[in-house]
Parts: C-alpha cells; sequence; structure tokens
C-alpha cells in the first residue's frame, strides 16, 4: 500500500510516551504508521511524495491556544510604531502615511508610553502637528489605551462622556481613551469593516503562520473590547481555510452560544487589566504606583452567577485572568460552581494566568482547569530589568512559574496571544525552557506539549491531534534542526521547513 506522503530521516517525537521514530507515513489526511530505518520503504509507490527531514526534529503541528485572529489580520495593515523613540520619529512615520492616504483612517500599533523620553502616551495636540485632515487611531501595545488626533476624535463619535475619556483642564479630550472610551472606539472600528476584508486579510495570515508550523488556533473574539461580527464571521467562514480554527466566543449570551451549537464560551473574557496598564488585580501594590493594586471588572457575585450558568449548560468557560487577585476570584466562582453542581470534566480554562499562587494551582488542579498561558511574555517582559519588574517590584519573580504548574500536575497550553506578540510556538517553547527566572524553567519536551497535546487536549482535540500517531490527523512539522540537541538559548533561532495540515504540504522550504 502507498502512501501519499513520507517523511524520512527525521527525529519524529510523536509526543506521546518520549517515542521517537525515524519516519513517518501519511495517506489522505491521516497518519498511517511510524517506524525506525528503512522500513518505510514499503510504503512508497510511484505517487509517494519523500521529504527528507535530514535528522531534523519532526513535530505535531502546533496548537495556538490563544490567538485573535481578526485583529491579528487588522495589524497586518497597520504602521507598526514600536521602533519610534520620540514623538518626532513617530510623527514622521504618520506624516508619510497620510501621504499615502487613500480612505478609512490611518491605524498605528505596539505604542507604550516607555518608548518615548516623556513616558507619555502622545495626545491630540501632538499628533495633530504631523497630521490634521486624516483621521488616526494609535493603538498601545495591549490595545487598552487608544489615541486619536481631533479629525478621528470627531469621526468615530466617541461620547466624551464615556468613562475612560481623558480630559485637560479645559475639560477638553486630550485624545487619551481607556476603559468604556476605548472598547466602545475598538468596537465601533471593527463593526465598520466589511467581511470581504476580513476574509482578505485572515487568508493573509493564516499564510504567515503556516510558515511557523502553526495547525490549530483557538479564536478569541467578539465581545468588550472586540465586535461580534468577527466571532460571527469565522463561526460562518473559519473552515474555509486551511488552519483549523476554534472559536472562543467572548460573550455572557449563552442563550446565543447554544444556538450556534458551540461547546464553549469565553477567552479573553476579562476578569481583570494588563500589568502595564497596572489593571491587572494583585492583592499588593503595584511597585511603580503605590495605592494602586489594578481592579476586578466583576463582583464575585456577578462571575459566580455566570461560571453557574455555563457549568448548567456543560459549556467549557475560558476567563482571562492576570493577577493574583483577579485568579482567586475565579477560582473561588468554579469552587462554588463545582460544589452545586458536581459537574466536572468541561476542561474550563484560565486565559494568561501570569500571577497564580502555589495554593491557587494547588486549587486549579482540584478542579481540573486548564492553564492557558503565553510562554513568550517572559521574553519580552520578564526578568529584574523589564515590565514585569518596573510594575511588580521584586514580585517579577513570581510570574509564570512554568515548573510549579507542571509539577502540580496542571495542564499548560501554549498560545502567543497573538495580534499582542508575535505567534511563533517556537519563540513561546524558547521562553519556558529560558525563563528569566531559573526555577521557573521547564524541559524542552515540556514545553513542546505546551503547544502539541496539551493544545489539543485543551480543545478536547486529543483524540485527533496533538501527537503523531496512526489514525490521528497528519498535521505535522518538520523542524531545520534537531531541537534537543541545540543550545537552549538558540531555540528561538530555529524554523519550521515544512507544514502539513490534515495530509496537505501547506508550506515547504524542504531542498
Ligand atoms: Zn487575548
Amino acid at each position: 500500500m502507498g502512501a501519499t506522503i513520507i517523511i524520512k530521516n527525521g527525529r519524529c517525537m510523536t509526543m506521546e510516551n518520549k517515542n521517537e521514530k525515524d519516519w513517518i507515513a501519511i495517506e489522505g489526511e491521516e497518519i498511517i504508521a511510524l517506524g525506525n530505518k528503512d522500513e518505510y520503504e514499503a510504503f512508497v509507490d510511484r505517487n509517494t511524495i519523500v521529504l527528507d527531514a535530514k535528522g531534523n526534529t519532526v513535530l505535531p503541528g502546533f496548537i495556538d491556544s490563544h490567538f485573535h485572529v481578526i485583529q491579528t489580520a487588522l495589524d497586518s495593515v497597520s504602521l507598526d510604531l514600536s521602533g519610534a523613540k520620540t514623538y518626532e520619529e513617530l510623527g514622521e512615520i504618520i506624516r508619510d502615511a497620510c501621504k499615502q492616504y487613500t480612505k478609512g483612517y490611518i491605524r498605528g500599533i505596539h505604542i507604550s508610553e516607555e518608548q518615548f523620553k516623556e513616558k507619555r502616551f502622545p495626545d491630540r495636540a501632538i499628533l495633530d502637528k504631523y497630521c490634521s485632515d486624516v483621521p488616526v487611531v494609535l493603538n498601545s501595545m495591549e490595545y487598552q489605551v487608544s489615541m486619536l488626533n481631533t479629525y478621528a476624535l470627531l469621526y468615530f463619535k466617541i461620547p466624551f462622556t464615556a468613562e475612560g475619556v481623558e480630559l485637560d483642564e479645559k475639560q477638553m479630550p486630550t485624545g487619551i481613551f481607556r476603559k468604556q472610551a476605548n472598547a466602545i472606539l475598538r468596537k465601533n472600528i471593527l463593526n465598520g469593516i466589511p467581511d470581504s476584508e476580513r476574509r482578505e486579510a485572515t487568508t493573509k495570515v493564516m499564510a504567515d503562520i503556516l510558515m511557523n508550523g502553526i495547525t490549530t488556533v483557538n479564536a478569541m473574539e467578539g465581545g468588550f473590547m472586540y465586535s461580534d461580527k468577527d466571532a460571527d464571521f469565522l463561526h460562518e467562514y473559519g473552515n474555509e481555510f486551511p488552519i483549523d480554527i476554534v472559536l472562543f466566543y467572548q460573550t455572557m449570551d449563552i442563550e446565543k452560544i447554544k444556538a450556534m451549537n458551540l461547546k464553549r464560551v469565553g477567552g479573553c473574557f476579562y476578569i481583570d487589566g494588563t500589568f502595564r496598564a497596572r489593571t491587572a488585580a494583585l492583592s499588593f501594590e503595584y511597585a511603580d504606583f503605590p495605592g494602586t493594586m489594578g481592579s476586578l471588572r466583576m463582583t464575585q457575585g456577578e462571575l459566580n452567577d455566570f461560571v453557574l450558568k455555563c457549568y448548567k449548560n456543560g459549556l467549557q468557560l475560558a476567563l482571562y485572568t492576570i493577577g493574583d487577585r483577579a485568579i482567586e476570584l475565579a477560582l473561588k466562582a468554579h469552587e462554588n460552581a463545582y460544589y452545586q453542581t458536581g459537574i466536572t470534566g468541561l476542561r474550563h480554562r484560565l486565559e494568561h494566568v501570569e500571577l497564580a499562587t502555589k495554593e491557587q494551582i494547588i486549587r486549579a488542579k482540584k478542579l481540573g482547569i486548564v492553564f492557558s498561558m503565553r510562554p513568550s511574555y517572559e521574553t519580552y517582559w520578564g526578568g529584574p530589568d523589564k515590565m514585569y519588574a518596573q510594575r511588580l517590584g521584586d514580585n517579577y519573580t513570581r510570574t509564570n512559574p512554568f515548573k510549579s504548574i507542571v509539577n502540580a500536575g496542571v495542564t499548560i497550553c501554549g498560545g502567543s496571544d497573538s495580534n499582542v506578540t508575535e505567534p511563533r510556538p517556537l519563540l513561546g517553547i524558547h521562553s519556558a525552557v529560558n525563563h528569566p527566572v531559573e526555577k521557573h524553567r521547564v524541559g524542552i519536551y515540556e514545553a513542546i506539549k505546551m503547544y502539541t497535546y496539551n493544545g489539543a487536549y485543551a480543545v478536547f482535540q486529543e483524540d485527533r491531534k496533538g501527537t503523531l500517531t496512526p489514525g490521528k490527523l497528519a498535521d505535522v512539522v518538520i523542524l531545520d534542526d534537531d531541537i534537543m540537541s541545540v543550545d537552549h538559548s538558540k531555540i528561538k533561532g530555529i524554523k519550521v521547513n515544512a507544514t502539513i495540515k490534515s495530509g496537505e504540504i501547506l508550506f515547504s522550504n524542504l531542498k
């Protein structure tokens, strides 16, 4: 019997009981056999495509467990302003974009206060200097803050009475929006996009992330800070794309979820905010802003009601929690729902969950809760001299304690949080292995598991994905190195040589 594809000369890590094989045979959309040495020859006929992995690692296709698909798509057509060091530099980029402007508005992304010497977001007076005749909207790194020029302020018609509109001493808006005002603005922008644009941009993003070895994404769409139109679009057309899209609808409308036949709800369903904006809910004060401990977006009673409703409807629930005080609120709501219903096995998830305490990790294990985490945050923000340390002081040593979580038996699934950070699983694996705080580091195998088997488990797909096993989908990546033997500091430099999704070679650099 001939296979459609053979991958030979690989270090094929099955991610099942640490088994490794030399080759994989694929027929149609499934893996049909694995083995050693040249036994694969029995599967080769004249139609078989034989790929030579040249001794490099072969893995199950990567699963990115937290991905904002439409936002990422939109970002691919926005100005990246993270490199500007002064208002002047920022202004020049915007001025150039204004000259080429044809329709809509100019959107800039990835701004942080720290990048400017003023340590402040630019307001409309600054933006107007460079562009006053076209709407300009800029977003902070994590989209919690928007900056508008005067034209955009009028164009997007956000009521100045909305919570989060920053006012100057004359009670006029400065053009800086936070909180509710920011959420309304984002929704207005996203609602204004036609589906044709969503389709075009999503197609481009899918092609990009196939090059990073991603074969499944968990799409966090809709709700507060997003647009329901994005979620509705992916629900209707998600299967047109080559990568599997598992939709997490960020809504509290359980009836709608049931009517859509979805098995899960939530995602970036905010229980708190971010460290950067000092809105993540902590049990201690922010080191660089004493008196502030962040805030919770729901009361215990409100969250208890919602979580209980999810249990009763048999829905898997994903809640966004970053600070330990938000994690506490979520765990209490789960403990309450479990106490009231006795229902288990829904694999509820906490998203991000950056500051769990040892005691909270143990309680999460008891509840069967999955931690959906973003290891690459540690590369971007971890260690003694980056954002975590600025905001949290010495408590930066407590963030993302992967090792304790794994040791406690809690499943971690890895994701990028694209569009916030780069959707590159190998960077995530690198970050989990090279955590700046040594005691939180995990081994390479455990880190790979976060992006393969655990990712499948976290959406009930482990019977079809997550390991290289006969009978499972042929979602396979071939790397350009042997990940188990490279220096740990070089993992992030490894590239994907080929990506196979359901038995189709969708990306290949193999020579
Ligand atoms: Zn998110």
